[in-house]
Parts: C-alpha cells; sequence; structure tokens
C-alpha cells in the first residue's frame, strides 16, 4: 500500500517535526510524512536538509555529507552507514515515488541520537555495569576448542573495569569469578547497584568458519522486530525505555572497538535479549568476536588483543557520558 497521507499530511508533518525538534529549539521545520506498508516514513532528501547535509542519488544508493556526518543509505536495505560505522535499521530503506524514504522511527529512535546526541535526554554517568557473558557450568561457545566464552568475557570485563576505575567511573561486575549467573540475576544486579549503563560482553559463533567481526546490540524499540529475526515484539512489558540512549550507547562502544581493534564491522543491530529487555538502564549486548575463525580466536585470546578491545569500549563509554552530560545545547548536528 502507497498513498500520500493528503488529509492527514499537515498534523502528521508538525508532529513528525515537533519530535525531530523537541530539544533543540528548531520551530517549524517540515517533514512530510508518508505510509508505505503500514509504516510511517519521511524523505531522505528533506531529512539532508533538516541537518544540513548535502544529498546525492546514484542509482539505488543515496549518500548525505557534510561537514559533522555523512550518512550513506540503500534501497530496500536495512544496512546503513553512519559516519562509516555499519547501523541496522529496523525498516529497510525504501523507495517512493523515485526518491529514498526511511522510517520516521529509525530517523526519531537510531539516527537522531546519533546525529544529535545534545538532544538526548541529559544525565550523569557514574555507574558503569559490566556484564561478562555466561559463567559457571554455562560455558558459552567454545568455537574451535581453544578458548571458552565465559573465560574470556570475564578478561575483557576486568580491563574494561580496570580503564574505566581510572578514568574515575565507580563500575560494578555482574559477576567477577568464574560463577553461575542465570541471566534475570543480570540486569537484577544493574538495578541494585543503580547503574547508569549496563553492557553485556559476549563472543560470537558461526556454522561458517570464514564469518569474524564486531556486532553490537540495542534493544528492538517495541513494535519492532529484531534484526535477525521477523517476529515483532509485542510482550505485555514494553521492556527498558531507552531506545534513543540505547542507541547511542552502541553506536560509541561499536565505534569504539572498530576503532581500537581494526576489527570488521558487522554493524549494530537489533535483538530482544533479556538481559537488555529488562534492565533498567541505557543497554548494550556486545558480540566481541568470533571463536569459530582461526585468526579472530587467535587474536581474541591474546592479551594485547583483549587491551583493544577494551580501550575501545572504555572509549565508547566516555564518550557516552560526554554526550549526554551537562545542560542540554541543541547545537550539534541539527539544522541551526
Ligand atoms: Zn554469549
Amino acid at each position: 500500500m502507497q498513498r500520500v497521507r493528503r488529509l492527514l499530511f499537515p498534523f502528521l508533518a508538525v508532529v513528525v517535526a515537533v519530535l525531530l525538534c523537541a530539544s533543540d529549539g528548531v520551530a517549524g521545520y517540515r517533514v512530510r510524512v508518508v505510509s508505505y506498508q503500514g509504516v510511517n516514513y519521511l524523505f531522505v532528501k528533506e531529512l539532508a536538509d533538516y541537518y544540513g547535509l548535502g544529498f546525492r542519488m546514484s542509482g539505488d544508493s543515496c549518500a548525505l555529507r557534510g561537514k559533522a556526518h555523512s550518512i550513506s543509505f540503500e534501497k530496500d536495505k536495512r544496512e546503513v552507514t553512519v559516519d562509516g560505522v555499519l547501523v541496522n535499521l529496523s525498516h529497510p530503506a525504501a523507495y517512493w515515488q523515485g526518491t529514498l524514504i526511511v522510517s520516521e522511527r529509525d530517523v526519531r529512535l537510531l539516527l537522531d541520537p546519533i546525529l544529535r546526541p545534545a538532544a538526548l535526554p541529559r544525565a550523569s554517568v557514574r555507574t558503569i555495569v559490566l556484564d561478562p557473558g555466561h559463567g559457571g557450568k554455562d560455558q558459552g561457545t567454545n568455537g574451535r576448542g581453544r578458548y571458552l566464552e565465559k573465560d574470556l568475557c570475564l578478561r575483557v570485563a576486568r580491563k574494561t573495569a580496570s580503564i574505566l576505575r581510572q578514568q574515575g567511573f565507580v563500575v560494578y561486575l555482574t559477576r567477577s569469578l568464574d560463577s553461575t549467573l542465570e541471566l534475570e540475576q543480570r540486569p537484577a544486579i544493574a538495578a541494585r547497584v543503580r547503574g547508569d549503563l549496563y553492557v553485556s560482553l559476549h563472543m560470537n559463533t558461526a556454522g561458517n568458519a570464514a564469518v569474524k567481526g564486531i556486532e553490537t546490540f540495542l534493544l528492538a524499540p517495541y513494535g519492532t522486530s529484531s534484526t535477525y529475526d521477523s517476529k515483532v515484539w509485542k510482550g505485555a512489558r514494553r521492556g527498558n525505555q531507552f531506545d534513543k540512549c540505547n542507541a547511542r550507547l552502541a553506536f560509541n562502544l561499536h565505534g569504539g572497538m572498530v576503532a581500537a581493534t581494526g576489527g570488521e564491522d558487522r554493524g549494530v543491530k537489533h535483538a530482544n535479549f533479556l538481559v537488555l529487555r529488562d534492565v533498567s538502564c541505557p543497554a548494550v549486548l556486545v558480540e566481541m568476536g568470533f571463536l569459530s575463525n582461526a585468526s579472530e580466536e587467535r587474536q581474541l585470546g591474546t592479551s594485547a588483543y583483549q587491551d583493544k578491545v577494551a580501550r575501545g569500549l572504555a572509549a565508547g563509554v566516555v564518550t557516552y557520558a560526554k554526550d549526554v552530560a551537562g545542560p542540554a545545547a541543541g547545537k550539534a548536528g541539527g539544522k541551526k
């Protein structure tokens, strides 16, 4: 179904403009809305104008470029590259009358928090909860057999904690030993220590031994599906309410890890993992590499590479803390 909401248009346009401009005082900026396959979409060209970026279509792809940011979209694809980092939309970009459109929900909950962190709610980020995956009788993956996921996650968590403590953060680990911890206990610990951020640490595995790289997951916003599962989450509980902050945190941690390690960028993705759903603060789950890939397994087992991952994670946390610190400036990114 493709139809422009002609009658509702002025109302919807104002609604969206308000959503985008809520925190930066830009009044009256209009972005048109179209309904495509039951989802509200915005014109990428108009977004480019809104963010003060140049717009260029080329075949099925389009590029937005400016001094501060660059984004590339592709028709029918969820993957977009934002400032050099691969990010997955909840809904694929689509064509509308010869031009590209992107879902309003992706703009509001994923792209805008990345492009305009100054519009995020202000917060003092002091207490960080690191959650080394698995533990005790739950070994996680053992990939090619040299290492156990639970052990490597704990090592990286300890290294990350040490860097963050040196920078003045208070850091809790959900487990500091090789102990068994149920999934439900992990977000509960974050709540008990009043964590400001929660980062769950994991190692990946795949049937195809050639697959390698870094993935970072944030909670799929209510009513959307995971990147790897078309089922839409509509549980009785809405899950954590920090979609925008989750997006910015995921972007920062993912970009930090990829930059620090030179690892392959497999993208920021959405998932409905229990530990992300139930946690009471902004949260992400990072998959630091594939133990099923020979070269990555070798790297992940070395202290030097674990140091790099830890430095990347810590850099992401520090950037996030700065992003949300202090009074809302509303000046970074959006149209002035
Ligand atoms: Zn795991």
